[in-house]
């Protein structure tokens, strides 16, 4: 089975990836994730990728989707995945669509974990004592922010129409957003 974790920068996408990843034994795919290893090991890739995350951007659409393409198809077409942070565009959704269908596979649920902005204002506040994200600070997590809310009206209908879309509230506890994403799993 593949899902989509969708929602807001601090909604927990992540922490409830890595507890779904360790139940179900899916793979969590984070793009997020792969282009900060980039960064770190500080590829031609990274460097250039660094300036356009900093500033809260969206890295090209032809990128990320190049990025994913092997996961996906080793992954994906395997034991099943947690999308997290993509798709963030329809091309991006499309090009996803188009991997799965490579291997017969599909997306069975699109998850968007609702937060409101205080509470995510908080939760970023926390991250960034503790982690010291390069893109975390209180600036260009309102870029990424306005980003999210940019790119969530195009893709959110995209699932609507398709009935794929599913919303829980991810202001509850971690254990109560496991319990509710645990009941759309089945
Ligand atoms: P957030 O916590 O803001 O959801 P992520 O870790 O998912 O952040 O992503 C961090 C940054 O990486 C984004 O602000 C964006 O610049 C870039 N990025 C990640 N995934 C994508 C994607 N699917 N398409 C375009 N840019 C992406």
């Amino acid at each position: 089975m593949n899902i989509i974790f969708f929602g807001p920068p601090g909604a927990g996408k992540g922490t409830q990836a890595k507890i779904i990843e360790d139940k179900y034994g899916m793979k969590q795919l984070s793009t997020g994730d792969m282009l900060r290893e980039e960064i770190a090991n500080k590829t031609d890739l990274g460097v250039k990728m660094k300036l356009i995350m900093d500033e809260g951007k969206l890295v090209p659409d032809e990128i990320v989707i190049e990025m994913i393409s092997g996961h996906v198809k080793s992954d994906a077409c395997s034991k099943g995945v947690i999308f997290d942070g993509f798709p963030r565009t329809i091309a991006q959704a499309d090009a996803l669509a188009e991997m799965l269908d490579g291997c017969s596979q599909e997306i069975a649920h699109v998850i968007e974990l609702k937060v409101d902005d205080a509470i995510l204002d908080a939760r970023i506040e926390k991250r960034l004592r503790k982690e010291g994200r390069s893109d975390d600070n209180v600036v260009t997590l309102k870029k990424r922010l306005a980003q999210y809310r940019l790119y969530s009206v195009d893709v959110l209908p995209y699932y609507k129409e398709k009935n794929m879309h599913q919303e829980i509230d991810g202001m509850k506890s971690i254990d109560e957003v496991t319990t509710q994403i645990l009941k759309i799993l089945g």
